[in-house]
């Protein structure tokens, strides 16, 4: 379950080269992402030249067959980009929210640019500064707008698309993956040097459209075909004729975050040429391996639905204890708790859950789980089934320790809102009430997901940051932190102590 944790955003951008209406294509892709970011959406089409734009809070809404024609109507075109967002960046009042809402759109002496993205901007301040010389009154609400204006500032400069792109590669520290419009309607797409976040590319059988999408899954709803994922620092246009790839910045490592694996990706999208939920399934499988004496004392799986079911099912397998299905969620008990009151918070995470007494009653469980971020989700599971009779708790977690934050979009930006920042395992088992807490070794993560170690983005679990500056600052952090600072927020977002930072690494 993951503590409810967030991501920062989906992206699904599209074009069709038979002149019709491009919006459908572009609310079934973000539908199918709603999981990336559910606290504001946006859709913003291209025809005759101008942008047509429609932003708003909360999910992708259902729409009724009487309101279609007006829909299309509002967002005319071929071309189209769309976000889903969850906040990372800025403020998140709901004003901020409804500003902060993508795609964004900058427009300066005849020159016009809207995009979508997904990421997080580390040199805030320095990329600011840098607009500021082109847009003296320049306040921002996401990472996205910073995005959008170093690319305009590059045009205005006289820089051409693919040139300001590239500048954009090399001076913003941080991850971004980008789908975008011109005002002349040239549709493209990039990612940053080390490809920490995913997009990919995919068209339909019938060559008519091409999109780009955070995830296959959104390529699948619409019935296309997946060409291929964006390397890092690579740009690519749309034409006719299909993708045209140009790689703009080389010779960093890629670093492709490994949590998309373990909880963010839908079980059903695909990276590279392997299923997220056959990477879960042997997570499971790994740590029935790497746990066998808490194994041969377990009577059972239990799986934290959903996101643990996948490697519930691996655990079965690999260890032949039955996968008794006693947990389920309530469908449709959808509250969200930062939605509720604090003290709301417990119990409506108790609720979303039922667990079957009769079954655990005197049980020894091996429970799948995700990941731990701050314990207090999985706390009260372990909770809960304590009160049903469960005699053992074993956590099988198949993310490692989260020992360090995330400032690559993930929702989780200090020490101090992290149990695996300053606990071990054991410690961390008795805060939250279970007998034993099993992490899946980083080894064995790495091995199911067939990618290569120095291929992916593991910062939040092995401290080291693909990035120098985030590096940086992750270190200033925990040096504070260790110091007894308190944490008031993302350092990078604190102008005093990014500059303190910036300094010492010139
Ligand atoms: S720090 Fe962790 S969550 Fe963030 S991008 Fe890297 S692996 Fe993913």
């Amino acid at each position: 379950m993951g503590d409810q944790l967030k991501i920062a955003c989906g992206v699904f951008a599209a074009i069709n080269y038979e002149n019709q209406p491009i919006f459908p294509y572009v609310y079934w892709g973000l539908r199918a992402q709603n999981h990336r970011g559910h606290q504001s959406h946006g859709f913003l089409t291209y025809s005759d030249g101008k942008f047509h734009v429609h932003r708003s809070l909360d999910l992708v809404p259902k729409i009724k067959t009487s309101a279609i024609q007006e829909w299309f109507g509002r967002l005319p075109g071929n071309l189209g980009i769309g976000n889903v967002r969850y906040t990372t960046s800025g403020k998140s009042d709901e004003k901020s929210l409804i500003k902060g809402t993508q795609p964004v759109t900058v427009s300066k002496n005849g020159l016009k640019l809207a995009v979508s993205f997904n990421g997080n901007v580390v040199n805030t301040f320095q990329v600011n500064k840098e607009i500021g010389t082109e847009f003296p009154q320049f306040s921002y609400e996401c990472d996205a707008e910073l995005i959008c204006h170093k690319l305009i500032v590059g045009l205005l400069k006289g820089k051409d698309l693919s040139s300001a792109v590239k500048s954009c590669m090399q001076e913003v520290d941080g991850a971004f993956s980008v789908a975008g419009i011109t005002q002349d309607g040239s549709f493209f797409a990039f990612k940053d040097p080390h490809g920490i976040r995913p997009l990919c590319a995919g068209h339909s059988p019938d060559g008519s459209t091409y999109a780009f999408s955070s995830e296959t899954v959104s390529l699948d709803i619409n019935g296309f075909i997946r060409d291929f994922e964006l390397e890092p620092g690579e740009f690519v246009t749309v034409t006719k004729e299909g993708f045209k790839r140009r790689k703009l910045v080389n010779g960093e490592r890629k670093a492709f975050c490994a949590f998309e694996y373990a909880y963010f990706a839908r079980p059903d999208s695909r990276f590279d040429d392997k299923y997220v939920y056959e990477i879960r399934e042997e997570f499971g499988r790994n740590l029935v391996r790497e746990n066998l004496e808490v194994v041969k004392n377990a009577d059972m799986v239990l799986s934290v639905p959903e996101t643990g079911d996948d490697s519930a099912l691996g655990v079965h397998e690999a260890s032949g204890l039955r996968w008794e299905r006693a947990s389920r969620r309530h469908r449709y008990v959808t509250e969200r708790a930062f939605l509720l009151l604090s003290k709301e918070r417990q119990s409506t995470i108790d609720r979303k859950i039922n667990i079957l007494a009769p079954k655990i009653d005197g049980k020894h469980i091996i429970v799948t789980e995700d990941s731990i971020v701050r314990g207090d989700t999985t706390k009260v599971i372990v909770e809960k089934l304590r009160r049903m009779g469960a005699k053992k708790v074993y956590l099988f977690v198949t993310f490692p320790r989260i020992i360090g934050p995330c400032l690559y979009g993930i929702d989780m930006a200090t020490y101090g809102q992290l149990i695996g920042s300053k606990h071990t395992p054991e410690e961390i088992a008795k805060i939250i009430g279970a007998d034993a807490v099993c992490y899946q070794s980083i080894e064995g993560l790495v091995r199911a997901t067939g990618a290569a170690r120095d291929q992916l983005c593991m910062a939040c679990i092995t401290g080291k940051y693909p990035t120098p500056l985030a590096q940086k600052i992750a270190d200033t952090m925990k040096k504070r932190f260790m110091e007894g600072h308190e944490e008031t927020g993302r350092l990078y977002e604190i102008e005093e102590l990014y500059e303190q930072v910036q300094s010492t690494t010139k």
